[in-house]
């Protein structure tokens, strides 16, 4: 048997959060509730991405053919939830995370990234669809605007991205700690 891996996280706790609302269901960031005229044209979850040398843990959601035409549009917060992170990196932009408890007691994060504006500061309580922000280009200008979106199953770093020493994790690693994005969101849709 090989070493058990050290950097595997412990379960996440089950004992329930009762400072943190429990969510009724899941929409998409952008667009409307179902993400309508919004699509994953960038880098899907565990696509190689050539700008990181890396496994993209996320989503890069755009309006199809835009270009920066979704400069600005509002972004919302796909659940209930309270405001981990938000704050400006460098290689990410502006980021917001958001902490979210399922009925279950389990937790997943919900990471936005390279944003124009972030309307929502550490600590705050949010709701489904409240509008954290906007989609912008990251830093710099770095990208053609589109909204990065992550799902953590993790309280991780806000810039948290799946590498060590610049090697990139396998997608089984990054399956540990990332869940697929729209998926989740499609298992889990509001009853109302
Ligand atoms: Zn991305």
């Amino acid at each position: 048997m090989p070493p058990r891996d050290i950097e595997t996280p412990p379960q996440a706790p089950k004992e329930p959060d009762k400072n943190l609302d429990v969510t009724d269901g899941f929409d998409f960031p952008v667009g409307d509730r179902d993400g309508r005229g919004w699509g994953v044209t960038g880098y899907a979850f565990l696509d190689w991405s050539t700008s990181s040398n890396s496994l993209h843990p996320g989503e890069d959601w755009n309006i199809p053919g835009a270009g920066n035409g979704d400069y600005g549009q509002p972004v919302y917060s796909i659940a209930n939830g309270r405001v981990r992170h938000s704050l400006w990196n460098s290689a990410l932009g502006h980021v917001v995370v958001i902490e979210h408890q399922l009925p279950d007691g389990t937790k997943v994060w919900s990471q936005y990234a390279h944003l124009a504006e972030r309307w929502v500061v550490p600590g705050e309580k949010v709701a489904r669809r409240q509008q954290i922000g906007t989609v912008g280009r990251g830093p710099n200008n770095r990208f053609t605007a589109h909204l990065h979106f992550e799902i953590r199953r993790y309280d991780l770093a806000a810039n948290a991205w799946p590498r060590t020493n610049g090697v990139a994790w396998p997608a089984e690693k990054v399956q540990q700690y990332w869940l697929h994005p729209s998926a989740f969101i499609a298992r889990n849709r509001p009853s109302h």
